[in-house]
Parts: structure tokens; sequence; C-alpha cells
């Protein structure tokens, strides 16, 4: 099969491998829609400390069932056969650590995730365990359902914040995860989502999946919150971003850091302020017990899909489009290997 290969950091191309077969409890999957986001630029560039090289890349990713393992019918039953449509839910947790233990598998001490650390979807076919795939109804396509992976790790960020009905929010970033984490704010109960950004294209995204406000600096987003936020959520990484975004929590309000920010980078907090207004910090990593829900929102219409899901690309072509999303250029790019499924 054809595939993207990722032999050292920096040296990227597309080359022939052997088909993969399926594993006694796996399935193979044909791929029909493959999401590049910014840890596939962390892999390519070598940035991202779990990655083994050779690897073929993506873990955002759904296709359709084209070889089923020996023991998968036993497990699972008719629920996977030859055609059946699936999202994959990429993060492969060991199940004995101490983390895995407490229900905690995405802190997971041998943490694995298809596409990061084994071979992904950046390929016509990949093999998964039976155990992380999804059905997903016919109405729902795989760009659409390339978008669940994503979502879920959205879902996990709001499981994570918990905000109360009627909270004021200001997101930092309208990237996909912003304009996604925008969409769940508003259905989870906040009354008001601001949206920051400098892109103004992006905000424009932003008023139309119901941002109350939108401003590319914090001057703005203040004069209309002067008292601040009930919560703040950072999706941009930037040091400088997160540091600003504080100023804009309410007392008593909660911050939560869900962008990926450098591992050596650091910022300047208020301990005083933390204290005295009784500010709480939260993070939010990947996905956890929240595949299942992005799935359900996904497939009834509860995310707005269209807005995006802004270019697709064919495999060969994967250079191009990972460019694109070096420059910052659309939002959620697509890899489409066996072409429109
Ligand atoms: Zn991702
Ligand atoms: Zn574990």
């Amino acid at each position: 099969m054809r595939a993207v290969i990722i032999d050292t950091p920096g040296t990227i191309r597309v080359g022939s491998v052997p088909d993969p077969t399926p594993g006694p409890e796996e399935l193979v999957i044909k791929v029909g829609a493959c999401g590049i986001c910014g840890t596939d630029l962390h892999i390519a560039d070598g940035e991202f400390p779990p990655t083994p090289y050779p690897i073929i890349p993506g873990h955002e990713f759904a296709g359709e069932v084209v070889a089923v393992g020996t023991r998968v019918p036993e497990m699972m039953g008719e629920t996977f056969t030859i055609g059946t449509r699936v999202a994959v839910d990429p993060s492969l947790f060991c199940g004995h650590c101490a983390f895995c233990h407490v229900g905690k598998g995405n802190l997971c001490e041998n943490w694995n995730a298809i596409g990061d650390t084994v071979n992904g979807a950046f390929a016509e076919y990949v093999a998964v365990p039976a155990a992380n795939a999804y059905p997903i109804p016919e109405r729902v396509s795989y760009r659409e359902a390339a978008l669940i992976e994503p979502v879920s790790c959205a879902v996990h960020g709001i499981h994570r914040l918990q905000p109360s009905l009627g909270d004021s929010m200001l997101i930092v970033g309208a990237g996909t995860m912003g304009l996604l984490l925008l969409q769940l704010a508003l259905r989870g109960g906040a009354s008001r989502v601001a949206v920051l950004d400098l892109n103004t294209e992006r905000l424009a995204l932003a008023k139309r999946l119901g941002a109350y406000q939108t401003a590319n600096n914090l001057i703005d987003i203040l004069a209309l919150e002067p008292s601040g936020f009930d919560c703040v959520i950072d999706a941009t990484g930037v040091p400088p971003a997160i540091e600003s975004a504080l100023q804009a929590v309410k007392r008593g309000g909660k911050f939560m850091i869900f962008g990926v920010a450098p591992s050596e980078a650091r910022v300047a907090l208020s301990p005083f302020r933390i204290y005295n207004d009784e500010i709480t910090i939260v993070g939010s990593m990947a996905v956890l017990h929240s595949y299942q829900q992005a799935v359900d929102l996904v497939s009834r219409g509860a995310i707005d899909t269209s807005v995006m899901l802004t270019e697709a690309f064919p495999l060969e072509d994967f250079s191009k489009a990972l460019d694109r999303v070096r420059r910052g250029e659309g939002l959620k790019t697509q890899i489409l290997p066996n072409g429109e499924l």
C-alpha cells in the first residue's frame, strides 16, 4: 500500500510498504479520511518525544473495515464485519499502571497512540485494536468522522473545566480546537462566549458559530466584561497569550490550559492573585472517557463540521498539506488516502 513515511525527523516521503494484516483482536481499516493536527508537525520535526522512527503518522481518522481478526467475532459478536464504517480512538493505554488502575488512562505511564508511537492512518490501510473502533452511522461522512478525535479532546476539556450553567467564558485561540470548544461551551450551558485571536477570518467563523464578542486584543474583550470571565480557556499554548489570558479570569473563576506549549516554556503568574481571588487552574490532556460522547455529538449534528473542514488532499500531496497547516492556513486540513470514499 501507499503510505506517508517519516524515516527520521525532517525526512518525509510517500512510499510503498506491505499491507497491514490484523492481529487476532484487531481490524484493518481502509482509511476514508485522516486529519492533520499540530502533533503531526511536532512528529515531522522530531519534537514529540514518545515517537520512534520510522513511523507512519496519522491519528485523527475514520474508514471502512476490510479485515477482521480471528478473535474479534467471539469478543464482540457482529459489531464489526467487512464494510462496517468506523471512527477510531487512537489512544493505547497499558491498563496495568497506577494511572490506568484509577481510570486515568490518558496519563498512562506506558502511553502509546496510533499514529504517534505506532503506525497510523496517513496510509491506504491501518491496523487497529477492535476495542478502539466505534461504529458510525451512514449519514456521517468519513471527513466528518475524522473530526471526532479532536472533538473528543475538546469534550474531555469541558469535563475537566466543569463550567456552571450560565457562566461567562473566554476562549483564547480560534483554531480548530478553540472553535470546537466554543461550540461545546455554548451547548454545555455557557451564557456567553467571547473569542480572542489575531486572525480576523477565524474570528468571523467564531461569530458565525455563536461567539457574542470577538476581538484581537484583551482590552476590547474586557471592555464588555470588566470584572472578567467565570471561565477562561487557553487554546493557543503560546506563553504571552497565557499570561495575559489569566488577567481575564474573574475572582473565583477557572483557567484551563488546553493548548500545547513547548515543554520548556515558562509563564509568570501572580501567586497572590491566585490565592486572593481563589482562581482554579486546570489542565486537559487528550482523550479520556470522551470518545463515544464525541461520536454522538458529531453524528447527531451538535457540532457544525462544515465550518471546520477546509481542504482535503490526496496522500501524494501530504507534504503540501503539512506546509499549509504549518502556515496556519485553513482550519482542519485532511488527507483522503483512497480518494472520496
Ligand atoms: Zn491531533
Ligand atoms: Zn497505563
